[in-house]
Order: structure tokens, then sequence, then C-alpha cells
């Protein structure tokens, strides 16, 4: 391992679980990790994200004993130092910075974790997802981060990104890194260009391009795998479980996904999208139309992680290549 790795791992394990990249039979998943020699260092995108040790698939967010709430305590929320994020991911990461910013139950995850994001420039593939995006001079400040470690044939050299992370730095040793600031989730050049065309695309085609939503839906099998591994999905339902009295119980939250038909159910069991061409053209406007009108930035990453899933192979480059052109009929698109 990396020197410099191993002195920020051992002075990080007195204060933190460990998250990383670890290579396992199906892929590299982070895990929790007790002997950091088992970190794989390869920078490639990891089959699951973040999301999971910051916004757990199902969690408690209070008791109540009458109109009494009980808060977990904060110990209940991990100290965990999460390595080796991808710029890909760190960008997914933003989504959640902004949808959550008021959230106590998220905001108590981040702010007991340490996001240490990881780029190795020797790995072979210095492209990032599948919309082919580089590492540019101004990236890290667009992005919300503890720590950055960028992996060159002279060593790793280090950014802090936040005080917790310059603390985490000092206090491993580690003195030579380079402080950025937070500048926000924009460019200065203004709005992303490809989320913009991706933008004009998806706004409004439910009718323009029924066709290719109808097929779309007949296709899907609205398993909701694509959502769940999704790093910018964070749709969720609450429940009310109660005790022996309808007076005590507790509200949980668990990762819910527009791809289920209960999904829009309503007082009274009306179902706004009551078709999966509905739901899934839904997915798309979300990501592609309503997150960047909101936060001016993309609701897709282009990690590809839902292409990989979906059991039915659907991909959404091919959707975005369709809605590009002008709207087919079912027949062409059948031969496809
Ligand atoms: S490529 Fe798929 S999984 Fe990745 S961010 Fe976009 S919609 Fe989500
Ligand atoms: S993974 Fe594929 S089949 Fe399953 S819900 Fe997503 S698009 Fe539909």
């Amino acid at each position: 391992m990396k020197p410099e790795l191993t002195k920020l791992f051992a002075h990080l394990k007195k204060d933190y679980k460990i998250i990383a990249p670890v290579k396992k039979t199906r892929g590299i998943f982070l895990s929790r990790i007790n002997d950091p020699k088992k970190v794989c260092f390869s920078a490639e995108l990891t089959k699951n994200t973040f999301k999971e040790f910051l916004f757990p698939k199902k969690q408690t967010l209070f008791n109540f004993q009458g109109d009494k709430l009980i808060e977990p305590a904060n110990s209940s929320y991990p100290k965990q130092a999460i390595f080796g994020i991808s710029i890909i991911d760190l960008r997914a990461l933003l989504v959640y910075e902004q949808v959550f910013r008021h959230d106590p139950y998220y905001q108590n995850y981040r702010n007991n974790s340490l996001i240490i994001g990881y780029l190795s420039l020797a790995s072979t593939d210095q492209t990032f997802g599948i919309f082919e995006e580089r590492l540019e001079e101004d990236t890290l400040e667009h992005l919300e981060f503890d720590v950055f470690a960028l992996a060159t044939p002279a060593g790793i050299h280090f950014f802090s990104g936040s005080s917790k992370g310059r603390q985490a730095l000092i206090g491993a040793g580690i003195e030579n890194f380079e402080n950025i600031e937070y500048v926000g989730p924009v460019r200065e050049s203004g709005l992303d260009p490809l989320m913009m065309a991706n933008y004009k695309k998806v706004k409004n085609s439910f009718e323009r391009h029924r066709l290719v939503w109808e097929e779309l839906g007949r296709r899907c099998l609205a398993c909701g795998k694509c959502s769940l591994v999704c790093p910018t999905c964070f749709c969720f339902a609450s429940d009310q479980v109660f005790g022996q009295t309808k007076r005590t119980g507790r509200k949980t939250r668990r990762w819910d996904t527009c791809f289920y038909s209960e999904f829009s159910r309503v007082a009274g069991g009306h179902k706004f999208l009551d078709t999966i061409a509905k739901r899934i053209y839904f997915w798309y406007e979300h990501k592609f139309v309503r997150i960047p009108d909101e936060f001016s930035i993309p609701g897709c990453v282009g990690c590809g992680r839902c292409i990989a899933v979906c059991p039915v192979a659907i991909d959404l480059r091919q959707t975005l290549k369709d809605l590009a052109q002008p709207p087919k009929t079912m027949k062409q698109l059948v031969k496809k």
C-alpha cells in the first residue's frame, strides 16, 4: 500500500470506522474494513456507493410516546471515513448535499463522516463514466469532499476540502497538501452543456416521443434495480410502526423508487403513475429535467450502473439518442 495512505488509515482508525473499496467475486464494493491491506486502489467505479452509508436502506428517524419525540442519540450515527469515492460519485454526492441540505437525519450521518475522494492517474482509464468527462483544473473546486487523494507516479497528492479534512491530514502527519475552496456546484463557464442538451431531449417528451416511452414501458420489468444502484436516486417512503398502543411507536424511512407501482398512490387509492411507461418517463424526467431545474446540476452523473444491472438491457444512452431523433413509428422501434 502507498506509504502516505498507510499513515492516513492508521490515524483515521483511531476515530473512524473505515469504509473502502474491496475486491470481491462480483466486483469492487465499498465495504467496512479492519485491515487496510484489503483496500483496492484500482480507482474503478465501485458497484455500490456512498449512498448506503449516508442514507441507509432503512432507518428509524425517531421514537414517539404520546406527544413526546425521542430522537436517536448522536452516538447512533457512526463515525465513518469513506475512502475511494470517484469524481463521478462525488458529483452524485452533490445531489444529496443539495436535496438533504436541511434534512437532520442525513446531516447527522454526513457530519460524522469523512468523505475521501480518490483518483489514480496510473489507472488506465482517466475518463469518468458514460458521458466521458475528464478531470480538469477546476474540477475539485466544484465538489464537496473532506479529503481528496490523487495517486500519481510520484506518490499521493492530497487535497483538503474542509476543516475536518485538514485536521485529519495534519493528525496523520501529512503536511504537504493543497487546500481547495468549494465555490459551488456550477462552473464559472455556466451550466453544464451536456446537462442542457439532455434536458432539452427529455423535457416534455412523453407526448412528443410517445412510442419511445411506450416501448420502454413494454420492456421494463419495473424491478427498480436501476434506481437502487443509482447514486443520485434518493426517494424514500416513511412508515409509522406502532407499539402496543397507538400512542407509542417509531417513525422509519426506507428507500423507495418510482418504478414501484405503489410509489405514486395517494389518499383514496389513485395512482398518478399508473403505467410503467409513465413511471420510466418520470424517472428520466427527474434526473434530466427536475433536478437541473431545481439545483442547476445534473441528476444523472453518467456512472452507467443502471445499464449494468438492468435485466432487459435498457440503456439510457440509447434512450437519449432516440429522443434526439425525429419521433419514430412503433414498427421502426421494434426492428432495432
Ligand atoms: S448512469 Fe444511471 S445509475 Fe448512473 S447516475 Fe445516471 S441514471 Fe443513475
Ligand atoms: S432495471 Fe431495467 S427493468 Fe428494472 S426497473 Fe430499471 S429499467 Fe426497468
